[in-house]
């Protein structure tokens, strides 16, 4: 992890390091509320405001990519290296997807090309339901909200 130091005199804060790191200590691709309330605890003074600042002053620096709204906000990535994502359509869950048949990025590369479009395919988004939700044993997101579950208790990051 490279730290900018002195790039156009900011000031480089623990605060602005710890916001990087929850979003790098993660693999469920967070929201900026995930940020905050997972650092919280130990800052109460932290604003939502401010983690979407910084956020968003990584996303310029290329430390960080945003992936677009799913289900109402915008998530983040700390993995920067070109990957595809598959996102739940119930949930809102967000899974990377490392390994892509090479014929499949090669197709829709092609495809992309026929129509004057520059396609990223290793950045390609794929939807559908994750298991969880296929088997119907997802709990209701909308009661869940889309941090961590805890109308039923498990504590888990539902995303
Ligand atoms: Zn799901
Ligand atoms: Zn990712």
């Amino acid at each position: 992890m490279t730290e900018q130091r002195g790039g156009k005199g900011r000031k480089h804060s623990k605060k602005r390091d710890e916001i990087l790191a929850a979003i790098r200590s993660t693999v469920s691709h967070p929201s900026a509320r995930w940020v905050y309330e997972r650092l919280k605890p130990s800052r109460p003074a932290l604003s939502l405001g401010t983690v979407y600042r910084n956020i968003n002053l990584f996303r310029e620096a290329g430390e960080l990519i945003s992936l677009g709204v799913v289900r109402g906000e915008e998530r983040f990535d700390g993995r920067v290296e070109p990957h595809s994502h598959f996102v739940c359509s119930r949930c809102g869950r967000v899974v990377d997807i490392h390994e892509i048949p090479d014929k499949i990025l090669e197709a829709v590369g092609e495809m992309g090309e026929e129509r004057g479009l520059s396609i990223e395919p290793a950045r390609t988004v794929f939807y559908g339901l994750c298991g969880e939700c296929r088997r119907g044993d997802s709990p209701d997101p909308a009661a869940c909200g889309p941090v961590t579950c805890r109308q039923h208790g498990c504590g888990r990051e539902i995303l």
